[in-house]
């Protein structure tokens, strides 16, 4: 057994991004400033965005894109349960309505027919959340706002580096959020950016930063000038200069990073997928998996223990593991507002009940990934149901 314990997640971070933010803060210019600016350019190069806006995170990316297609009260929108708190929270402080409905049995994204059969005369917009790095039915979703005349917005927290039909993701006209969260594909420790065409983009810019009718970084460049205006009473959601240092160090390597995570993931496929224990990660012919996670289904019929009691296993193994997610629905916030039950939506809740998040990261070596694969075979070894023979 290991003697110390692997974190579910470690963000791989080197001199060049120690370096990057020393020069930042040797700069002066430690808000938003040059070095966001060009963070932005480069992130558009990277996805192939119309444009970009580089955000203190991707919460703040998906609230002013709501605020910015006038989402608010008396509207719905159609999302999913398996996500993170965020991409619904962000629809109750407009003052919307959020409109759950089930996901497909394999990605665990949005299913269209079922976003198709949610919508009523009320309904808005579509929030797509790119489960674990997996694209949702782009086609079909757009489709479906195009028939019905709504928006499509895409959660891509976890989708830095994914593509659909070969399209990368965030390379629409539509608003798209990414996540530079400690624990994303590619972070800033904290950060966000919102991709899409400049028109939506520029009233974005001018709602996350109070309103202002212009940026108020330029004001304190040589020749700024003192004047501005406040055009409506926006938020405070500015990318800082140390973090766009940060980001841009990482773009830089964001690759070999990429590389890496598709190289683990080969590993525990041919590790855990000849067993019937476990349903491993489905990719479709379709799509470019962004791998931001794994996520393990046991198969409960196959175990004498279950799944918490299969994440105390790996915890006494020395190997840290996540559940992506406790489905919306189960949160006691939404549970009681909306009146829901756990079978509400039985495709999210029973992959909720068997799921769980190996460690995944390119700072994790060959021993780290062999130790987590000794981990799991050696729970299935102990725990495997014994089959009476016929
Ligand atoms: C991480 C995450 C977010 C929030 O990202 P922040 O940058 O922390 O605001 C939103 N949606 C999903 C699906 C996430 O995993």
């Amino acid at each position: 057994m290991r003697d110390n314990f692997l974190p579910f997640s470690l963000p791989l971070i080197g001199n060049e991004e120690i370096e990057a933010v020393v020069e930042a803060l040797r700069s002066g210019w430690l808000t938003s400033g040059p070095r966001m600016k060009q963070f932005e350019t480069e992130f558009c190069q990277a996805v192939h965005a119309p444009s970009a806006l580089a955000l203190n995170s991707c919460t703040a990316g998906l609230h002013l894109a709501l605020k910015v297609l006038n989402i608010g009260p008396g509207d719905e929108v159609i999302t999913t349960p398996m996500t993170f708190a965020a991409s619904v929270n962000v629809i109750e402080h407009t003052g919307a309505t959020p409109v759950l409905v089930d996901v497909e049995p394999d990605t665990l994204n949005l299913q269209p027919d079922a976003v198709e059969q949610a919508i009523t005369p009320q309904t808005r917009a579509i929030i797509a959340v790119h489960y674990a790095g997996h694209p949702a039915e782009l086609i079909a979703l757009r489709a479906i706002a195009e028939q019905y005349n709504l928006h499509l917005i895409e959660d891509a927290a976890h989708a830095i580096g994914a593509a659909f039909d070969g399209q990368p993701i965030g390379s629409g006209e539509n608003l798209t959020a990414f996540s530079f969260y400690a624990t994303k594909n590619l972070t800033t420790g904290e950060g966000g950016m919102l991709t899409g065409s400049s028109e939506l983009l520029d009233r974005a810019r001018v709602l996350g930063l109070h309103g202002m009718n212009r940026e108020a970084w330029s004001r304190y460049a040589a020749g700024g000038k003192w004047a501005y205006d406040i055009v409506e009473p926006g938020f405070k959601y500015n990318m800082t200069d140390v973090q766009a240092a940060i980001g841009l160090a990482q773009l830089n390597r964001f690759d070999r990073m990429q590389a890496r995570r598709h190289e683990i993931v080969q590993a525990y496929n041919k590790a855990f997928g000849s067993h019937s224990t476990f349903l491993i990660p489905t990719t479709r012919a379709h799509v470019t998996h962004a791998w931001h996670l794994y996520v393990l289904r046991l198969r409960p019929a196959e175990l004498s223990i279950n799944r918490n009691q299969f994440i105390d296993e790996m915890t006494a193994r020395r190997i840290g593991t996540s559940v992506h997610f406790i489905p919306i629905h189960m949160h006691s916030y939404y549970r009681d507002k909306y009146n829901f039950h756990p079978d509400d939506f039985p495709v999210a809740h029973t992959a909720f009940q068997n799921m769980l998040s190996l460690p995944l990261s390119p700072s994790m070596s060959d021993q780290d990934v062999a130790d987590v694969i000794d981990a799991v075979l050696d729970i299935r070894q102990k725990f495997a149901r014994r089959r009476i023979a016929a």
